[in-house]
């Protein structure tokens, strides 16, 4: 999958991306990361890609004029359609599931605002969806760029070497992770629960779907609401209900 980045820090890129699992789907040619540089696209001779907000204020907005021009430009190299993304506070707020929805696209163009953000015509004109990473300002869109990246990359076959493992991660199935063991078994006086070294299969998977729900109910039961519970999941729920209100 092809991501391209207009920007005007082309340098931070590849960045983080180029470790770990996106490292190795860069390498292995899954994804590609191609930072674009919208000064290049500037027709200023200072190459300046922002100007004062029209009606006055704070800050400097950026034109609109260098983003499209290298918007358009990025368009002829494709066959395809990309979706055009810009990075902003002010859009839908990103997911699980958005990053699953989008790992179907065949290409992604991001657009990293700064400053006080982007002139009003580039959402008019070239921007699909506009996403944002949470309820709080940063800098820039690299950051944010970076991680709808790594979420999305993570969705796409071969990333992730066992294929079965973004499924059981918080969020996928619409509620949080089981708490994980490794070795030792026992550690600062804290021992692995005795179940997962049973050996009894469906005896882990229940504990573990359990706690998966236990942790969900507690931490984030605003998922519950929006997640299709099986009739086993409800039973367990009314389970975990019933203890911790036993403790009580
Ligand atoms: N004045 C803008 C507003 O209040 O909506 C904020 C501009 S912000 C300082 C500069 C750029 O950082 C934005 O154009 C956007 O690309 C990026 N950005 C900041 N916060 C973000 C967030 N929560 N999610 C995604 N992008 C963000």
């Amino acid at each position: 999958m092809n991501f391209d980045i207009l920007t005007i820090f082309p340098e931070i890129f590849p960045g983080p991306l180029a470790s770990s699992i996106t490292g190795r789907a860069l390498s292995e040619g899954i994804i590609s990361v191609n930072p674009i540089d919208i000064r290049n696209y500037s027709e200023d001779k200072h190459k300046n890609v922002d100007d004062y907000p029209y009606g006055g204020g704070v800050g400097m907005v950026m034109q609109p004029g260098p983003i499209y021009r290298a918007h358009e430009d990025l368009l002829q190299r494709y066959d395809y359609s990309p979706e055009t993304i810009l990075l902003s506070p002010q859009g839908e707020k990103f997911s699980q599931k958005l990053a699953k929805e989008l790992s179907q696209e065949e290409g992604i163009i991001f657009i990293c605002g700064h400053y006080e953000g982007v002139d009003e015509r580039v959402r008019d004109l070239v921007v699909d969806r506009e996403i944002s990473l949470g309820d709080y300002v940063l800098t820039g869109g690299e950051l944010p760029a970076m991680v709808l990246i790594d979420a999305i990359s993570r969705m796409l076959p071969g990333v992730i070497g066992d294929a079965d493992s973004p499924q059981q991660d918080s969020f996928y199935q619409g509620i949080l992770d089981f708490p994980q063991y490794t070795r030792p078994q026992e550690f600062k006086g804290f021992k692995v629960p005795d179940i997962l070294l049973s050996g009894h299969h469906a005896k882990i998977e229940r504990w573990r779907k359990k706690q998966a729900l236990k942790r969900t109910w507690l931490r984030r039961p605003d998922l519950l609401e929006e997640t299709e519970l099986k009739d086993e999941d409800i039973e367990l729920l009314q389970e975990i209900k019933q203890e911790v209100e036993g403790q009580d």
